[in-house]
């Protein structure tokens, strides 16, 4: 899926991040693309900060 390319830290290129609990969440710094970039970065500061809008239902 990431080949060559910057992979998100935040989701390790898997454009997911999941709690502790078991819920999904599109990764914001990447857009649930995998891939980190340039227009990716202006929202690394809300890494942590996602909300509810963001989960992803089963
Ligand atoms: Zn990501």
């Amino acid at each position: 899926m990431v080949d060559g390319k910057q992979r998100c830290k935040a989701c390790d290129g898997s454009g997911i991040l999941a709690d502790q609990e078991g819920w999904q969440y599109r990764c914001s710094v990447c857009n649930g693309d995998g891939i980190y970039n340039q227009s990716d970065a202006a929202t690394t500061s809300r890494v942590m900060d996602v909300d509810e809008n963001n989960r992803l239902l089963d």
